[in-house]
């Protein structure tokens, strides 16, 4: 018997949440052939694991890498993570489908998170079947939002009957191509224009085929609570498998109401309702910056917003909403030096540095200042909040449920990916729980922060043969040291692998990274949902 790869004398932690023992792991033809306490070393390639946690490698099951995997098929930034599974198309924006004439009106709404990205016509079923060979696995969503955008604009009403039967068209096809479900971003136009009903019909439809409903909540900061409910809502009247992603209490009059959030998740799973939900351990977020104006800015599309911004008597409404409730979606910031330039296509000097910088070296009001940015990149800046409290993030952290998604690109130390000052998350937010949350802080233990990593976003997933170290499972495989594996990304300086040089990921079979080294393979597949819901 001969393998492919031998592990040898790692402390096999196997995505289950159980302890951790020392013991060997042999790979062949993609898939983990044998476990035990001392397997030969009969292989092409034995890596010696002594002192190192070998587990599945990381299910991040929260990203928008789909901006950015068709330029940077190496994904650096999260494979260097442990990172071996990606689900993108989240927040209600995916890149598909596109219906004819409509690839401008897309590359615009999207240009603050996909600025580099080449937007093309295409079916769902075209953009599973021509995605690109890149070294991490994929699984995809159809955006709500981006449903809305083709057949609706940026409109702000209710789709007619024939509207809403030619979305849930769109929906089914990339249902029937593969796509694991829909994703929401109830945040920001246009799906903010959509009503719980028309989600309501939406997620019947995800019933009917076994897909899965991921969501960007309403509101994540004063009405939160409101904002959770209407997700539960969705679990318990359609029965489908409901993710609130990237779960947050934003905004300093909000700060502290995470415990209750996870309470009443946890009160909705007992009473059966299939709902998870995942975040990042960061107290920035990271947005487009006309996403933190009130919608009514952005009704129209990006040139009716730009000509909009223009007019004084907007910018003093803007002003006046922004003093009685805080930001959209991001609720009250301390001061405006809370929001800094994170990517600027047209001012890219002013990358690192915050609005009230600004309009103070400006000699100008915040929100002229914000306003004038939006208008001279075309709508594109892109913007860090800090509007998280740390205590909220420790007991998300603690949580033993709350899965880890990092809301990343997968990014690099070079090209064009390389760009402005990204959020460190893109780098470090797994490196980020196990270093300095359990290893340093020791909130819980490493098999638990594993298997919110790995098993449990895949039983949220409903993985069949991913997220474990188990015979017969695929052989993705994170090694790192876990007294040396912490973040090094920080706001000012985000362009930073983690430490580690004894780091080895290996997907589908294939090494990856080697000691903390790219090797250039590109061995992802396009995950798809079976009509039985199992995503393989
Ligand atoms: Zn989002």
């Amino acid at each position: 018997m001969t393998w492919d790869i031998v592990i040898h004398r790692g402390l096999l932690i196997d995505g289950s949440g159980s302890q951790g023992t020392i013991a060997d792991i042999a790979l062949a033809a993609g898939r983990i052939a044998a476990i035990g306490p001392s397997l030969p070393r009969e292989a092409s390639k034995v890596i010696d694991a002594e002192g190192l946690a070998v587990t599945p490698g990381f299910i991040d099951i929260k990203t928008h890498s789909d901006f950015v995997l068709p330029i940077n098929p190496k994904a650096e930034s999260k494979v260097r993570q442990g990172v071996t599974t990606e689900i993108i198309g989240h927040c209600g924006f995916s890149v598909a489908p596109v219906l004819p004439g409509k690839t401008q009106l897309l590359a615009d709404y999207l240009s603050g998170g996909a600025p580099w990205l080449p937007f093309r016509e295409m079916g769902f079923s075209e953009y599973l079947d021509t995605f690109p060979a890149v070294a991490v696995n994929t699984g995809m969503l159809v955006g709500h939002n981006t449903l809305r955008l083709m057949v609706m604009g940026l409109e702000d009403r209710a789709p007619t009957k024939t509207e809403l039967e030619q979305m849930i068209a769109l929906l089914e096809d990339g249902l029937r191509a593969g796509a694991l479900g829909m994703s929401s971003g109830l945040f920001t136009p246009p799906g903010s224009f959509a009503t719980p009903d028309e989600m309501m019909a939406f997620c019947a439809v995800l019933k009917r085929h076994n897909a899965a409903y991921f969501t960007h909540i309403r509101d994540e900061a004063n009405r939160v609570m409101e904002a959770v409910d209407e997700a539960i809502d969705i679990a318990r009247a359609c029965g489908i498998h409901v993710q609130i992603v990237h779960l947050k209490c934003s905004g300093v009059d909000n700060w502290g109401k995470v415990e209750q959030v996870l309470d009443k998740i946890a009160a909705a799973r007992s009473e059966g309702c299939d709902i998870d939900c995942d975040a990042y351990p960061y107290a920035a977020g990271a947005n487009p910056l006309k996403n933190l104006l009130p919608p009514w800015v952005q009704i129209g599309g990006n040139e009716a917003m730009l000509a909009r911004l223009r007019l004084p008597e907007t910018r003093a409404r803007i002003r006046a909403e922004l003093a009685d409730h805080g930001l959209n979606n991001w609720g009250r910031i301390p001061s405006w030096g809370a929001v800094q330039i994170s990517i600027s296509p047209h001012r890219p000097e002013t990358a690192g540095q915050t609005v009230a910088a600004l309009a103070r070296a400006q000699s100008c009001d915040p929100i002229d200042q914000i306003s004038d940015h939006l208008i001279t990149d075309n709508g594109a800046t892109r913007v860090l909040i800090t509007s998280i409290s740390e205590d909220d993030i420790r007991t998300i952290v603690r949580s033993p449920t709350a899965l880890v998604g990092s809301d990343g690109n997968c990014v690099a130390t070079y090209a064009v990916v390389n760009q402005g000052l990204p959020h460190p998350r893109f780098y470090g937010t797994f490196p980020r729980i196990l270093g300095r949350y359990v290893r340093d802080e020791r909130l819980i233990p490493l098999e638990q922060a594993v298997y919110k990593m790995t098993g449990g976003p895949a039983k949220a997933l409903k993985m069949c043969d991913r997220g474990l170290l188990k015979v017969g499972y695929r052989a993705d495989i994170a090694i790192f040291d876990p007294n040396d594996f912490r973040d090094e990304a920080t706001y000012e300086s985000p362009h930073r692998y983690p430490s580690g040089g004894r780091t080895t990921v290996i997907v589908n079979g294939t090494v990856v990274v080697e000691n903390a080294r790219h090797t250039g393979a590109t061995p992802g597949t396009v995950l798809r949902r079976a009509t039985n819901g199992s995503v393989g």
